[in-house]
């Protein structure tokens, strides 16, 4: 079962993908979903700063540092990534999870859309779409880097914690989302 964050931005989508691989999602809108049980976790693609305005808003910010930094396999897509960065744009980070360097809107803001292909870890020539994306400048300790896009770091996986720049969401290539549930 996983819970999806679905306070912002295109949860539907990650929704979708991982239905059509037979897991189960519920929605996380408020505090009190947060008490249903599931064993995984998705941050969406979205606005990162409506996101985590909405977090703290909704009481939300506690219990989710708590789920990721307890081990629950976590899916973090563009903003999602940005929420768990430890910093992000050199401040401190939202989440602070993910030990990694994040520049928002790293392409530019009007031009930064573009698609694609590239490795993800084993995987090749998985598809990306890039939508006003981050990218990661400095991937600390313990990160594995999955993908490198025009030589930034633009996937990573930390523990239980699998982020990329990039919508796996909007693709129809189901393999990332795969590997998020063998974890
Ligand atoms: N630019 C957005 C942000 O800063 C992220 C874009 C996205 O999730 N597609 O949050």
């Amino acid at each position: 079962m996983t819970g999806v964050l679905a306070v912002q931005g295109d949860f539907l989508e990650h929704e979708k993908m991982l239905e059509a691989l037979g897991e189960e999602c519920f929605e996380i809108r408020q505090a009190k979903d947060l008490e249903k049980p599931f064993d995984r976790l998705v941050f969406p693609g979205g606005e990162s700063t409506v996101q985590s305005r909405l977090i703290d808003d909704l009481k939300l910010y506690d219990t989710l540092k708590e789920k990721i930094e307890s081990g629950v396999p976590t899916l973090a897509t563009c903003a999602g990534l940005i929420l768990l960065s430890e910093t992000v744009d050199g401040s401190e980070g939202f989440f602070k999870t993910l030990p990694v360097r994040t520049k928002r809107n790293a392409y530019g803001r009007q031009t930064g859309s573009f698609f694609t292909t590239g490795s993800f870890g084993e995987l090749e020539e998985v598809p990306m779409s890039f939508i006003r994306a981050p990218y990661i400048e400095e991937a600390g300790d313990g990160v594995e880097i999955l993908s490198v896009t025009d030589s930034n770091i633009t996937a990573v996986k930390y523990k239980n914690q699998l982020a990329m720049a990039y919508h796996p969401e909007l693709c129809e290539d189901l393999r990332i989302f795969k590997t998020f549930l063998e974890m």
